[in-house]
């Protein structure tokens, strides 16, 4: 008998192969995780007991793609402001548990993030497994990978939109665009949104500027900041820290050439450079005033957190948290003051997930996010989410996590609570045979 969640993924899919299953499902229906094939009651068992990641999930779909022996995956959290969206990771993993736990987790991220923006979509994410025996880098492979996830979207029929994430690329989102509308995020050729890096460093900029009014009573001005990753988000980021006069900038990467980068585009500004290896992390006992993660997630456990030598920590990458409990509480007893991520970085769905509405030079519906007058600004919720975690004595991500649940629960005003329709359909129509 094979342990299905500590199987490696490409036991799992031989495990699938061997029982004839193409296409499966989990839902939660009264009150408990329910598989589409019995043969994956194991995971379901794992579902139900599973206090950390499992939140009663509406929809978890995958589909084997057997050219590759590539899992693809939907994981649909909660859908009542709206249909579930975010991103769809490529990546690889260990186990079987590995992946689920991820999707899982992300999708609960997203319910959460887009609840707290404010925004009328629910919460969901995509996993495709990569199959680390396939050449990720030829383009015709790719192609093929991203279309047949292109595929298998539309067989949602939108409970879940899908957009970019961790190692998808913007053509590869072209590809799933040429096979399904439920995508966003897509080449701005084709009317989409582009790059959000650059809304994304405004948005953590303005965390960062209320985690300062609250914790310091001043602004950024003269502030030490360490950059933790110079990509995307966090070159845009010391851009514009320096806009604010902080006085220095401590930045890392773990390429040569981001460092370079880094060096010329700042030339004449107080920027310090870092080259770190992937596993090192005494960059995080660098004294600063804020500690800024714009690199991978996982980075704050009870080991890093003990080293860190900040006030603030407030950065772009998704998943700070090695436990999301746990090192929320330990921070908070360390009275390091933690703006959780999904908080501040929601400018990449919220730059692209309104996209079929249209564009209008300086869209006051995205410009909101980044100001001070609207409730549920970057700002106004980082302060908020602050002085609440202060009055109730409870860590500013649990505190976050509280708010973002109430909001995940208002019922879209025009469609209500529309992708649970949307699943239930597909159970009642077997989705899982139509793969067969
Ligand atoms: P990116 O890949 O462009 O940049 C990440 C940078 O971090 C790279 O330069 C990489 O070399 C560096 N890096 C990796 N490990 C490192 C380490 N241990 N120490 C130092 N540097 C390291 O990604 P990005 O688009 O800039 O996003 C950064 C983070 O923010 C990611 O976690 C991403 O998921 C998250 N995020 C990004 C957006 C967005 O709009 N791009 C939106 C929301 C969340």
């Amino acid at each position: 008998m094979v342990n299905l969640l500590q199987s490696s993924p490409d036991e799992f899919v031989q495990f699938l192969k061997s029982n004839g299953i193409k296409r499966f499902y989990f839902i939660h229906n009264e009150n408990e995780c329910r598989a589409s094939h019995p043969e994956l009651q194991p995971l379901c068992d794992f579902f139900n007991s599973d206090k950390r990641d499992y939140e009663q999930h509406e929809g978890i779909f995958f589909e084997l793609l057997e050219e590759y022996d590539i899992l693809q995956g939907a994981f649909v959290h909660r859908t009542c402001r709206g249909q579930g969206a975010g991103g769809t990771r490529f990546w690889s993993y260990d186990t079987t548990e590995d992946f689920l736990r991820d999707g899982l987790r992300l999708s609960k991220g997203m319910t959460h993030k887009n609840a707290l923006a404010g925004l009328w979509w629910g919460g969901g994410k995509g996993v495709i497994v990569d199959n680390p025996k396939i050449d990720k880098r030829d383009a015709g492979v790719r192609e093929k990978i991203f279309q047949s996830y292109g595929k298998f979207i539309t067989s949602l029929n939108g409970c879940y939109i899908t957009a970019e994430d961790v190692g998808t690329t913007p053509t590869d989102i072209g590809n799933i665009f040429t096979k399904t509308r439920f995508v966003t995020c897509i080449p701005p050729g084709v009317g989409g949104s582009g790059n959000p890096s650059s809304a994304t460093a405004k948005g953590v900029l303005c965390g960062m500027e209320a985690a300062a009014e609250f914790r310091f009573k001043e602004s950024l001005e003269g502030k030490t900041v360490v950059v933790q990753g110079m990509g995307h988000v966090g070159i845009e980021l010391i851009r514009l820290l320096f806009e604010k006069k902080v006085a220095k900038v401590i930045g890392s990467d773990i390429f040569p050439e981001s460092i370079e980068r880094a060096q010329q585009q700042f030339a004449g500004h107080n920027l310090e450079t870092i080259l770190s290896s992937k596993n090192d992390n005494s960059l995080l006992a660098t004294e600063c005033d804020i500690f800024a993660p714009c690199a991978t997630g996982g980075i704050l456990c009870p080991e890093t957190i003990e080293k860190l030598n900040t006030k603030i920590v407030c950065g772009a990458a998704n998943n700070q948290l090695e436990d999301a409990t746990r090192d929320d509480k330990l921070l908070f007893e360390r009275k390091i003051y933690y703006v959780p991520d999904f908080l501040v970085n929601r400018m990449g769905i919220v730059n692209c997930s309104n996209e079929q509405y249209g564009y209008i030079n300086e869209d006051p519906f995205s410009k909101r996010h980044l100001d001070k007058n609207w409730d549920q600004s970057v700002y106004n919720m980082t302060l908020k989410t602050l002085k609440l975690a202060e009055e109730n004595g409870t860590p500013p991500g649990q505190t976050a996590v509280e708010l973002a649940t109430e909001f995940s629960f208002e019922q879209h005003p025009i469609f209500g609570h529309r992708g649970q329709q949307i699943i239930d359909s597909l159970v009642k129509n077997e989705w899982h045979r139509k793969g067969e």
